[in-house]
């Protein structure tokens, strides 16, 4: 297998590329080498809690080549999301003030009364009076939105905390509402990558450690996707699943000879 027809490597972080402070072996030799080979670097996330400065901070202090370009994450998608479809929308936020300071660049107007949208993302900063204000303006028949459908975030030593879509369903246990979900799984984040940077699906390459984000994030967007083994996937849940990866590696050290 080689991967030179790959003009764009679209990178999960958490379980692919290091898991919270651990940088995986080979993980900065193997984006130093798709540097060099002049291709693009796209670190996509679903996590919604930081902002793209956070991102940057954190891959350069781990040691990783990124610049602000590199890092897309799914409350940049949000924003773009909104002005495009609810431009001037008022919008109840349940997310970090990472998140809303992310938003804020977009033009969204965030509001504490009488919104007509509800926003979650992944809030490590969580009340449950956002929670129940979210659900009162859910019952008087707001829109739900939210960034990520991930119902887990890993952290050290094979632990979990509940990210976004936990919080989601205890919003839709709640209220009956579900929500539009904007990051991984769903196309929308590459579509627009691939659309800024001029490059074909089948020359984009997303490489992640979960089959039900990633990987099937990939699959609905028609690009080629690589399923790392040293984050939350194992092979079990590879054969479980009825969306396959086109390649399976243990870690992304195996992918540096393709490149
Ligand atoms: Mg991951």
């Amino acid at each position: 297998m080689d991967l030179k027809n790959i003009e764009m490597f679209l990178l999960d972080m958490d379980g692919t590329i290091y898991l919270d402070d651990d940088v995986f072996d080979g993980a900065i030799e193997f984006i130093d080498t798709i540097n060099k080979k002049h291709k693009k670097i796209i670190y996509l996330t679903n996590n919604s809690s930081k902002s793209k400065k956070q991102y940057l901070d954190k891959l350069n202090r781990l040691g990783f080549y990124a610049k602000e370009e590199n890092i897309f994450t799914s409350g940049m998608a949000m924003g773009m999301y909104l002005q495009e479809n609810y431009n001037n929308k008022k919008i109840y936020l349940v997310g970090t003030n990472a998140l809303r300071d992310e938003l804020l660049k977009y033009d969204v107007r965030i509001v504490e009364e009488n919104p007509d949208i509800v926003l979650v993302g992944f809030d490590r900063e969580l009340t449950y009076n956002k929670l129940e204000k979210a659900c009162e303006f859910l019952c008087d028949g707001a829109l739900f939105l939210a960034t990520n459908c991930d119902y887990v975030c890993p952290i050290k030593n094979h632990r979990y905390v509940p990210d976004c879509g936990s919080i989601c369903n205890m919003l839709t246990t709640a209220t009956g509402k579900k929500p539009k979900y904007i990051g991984k799984p769903a196309p929308d984040m590459i579509n627009i990558l691939s659309n800024k940077y001029n490059i074909k699906p089948e020359n984009i390459a997303v490489v992640g450690d979960r089959i039900y984000t990633d990987i099937t994030a990939g699959f609905n967007a028609g690009t080629f996707t690589i399923c790392v083994l040293s984050g939350e996937s194992t092979m079990e849940t590879i054969n479980n699943s009825d969306i396959k990866p086109n390649l399976i590696v243990d870690s992304v050290k195996d992918l540096i000879k393709m490149i």
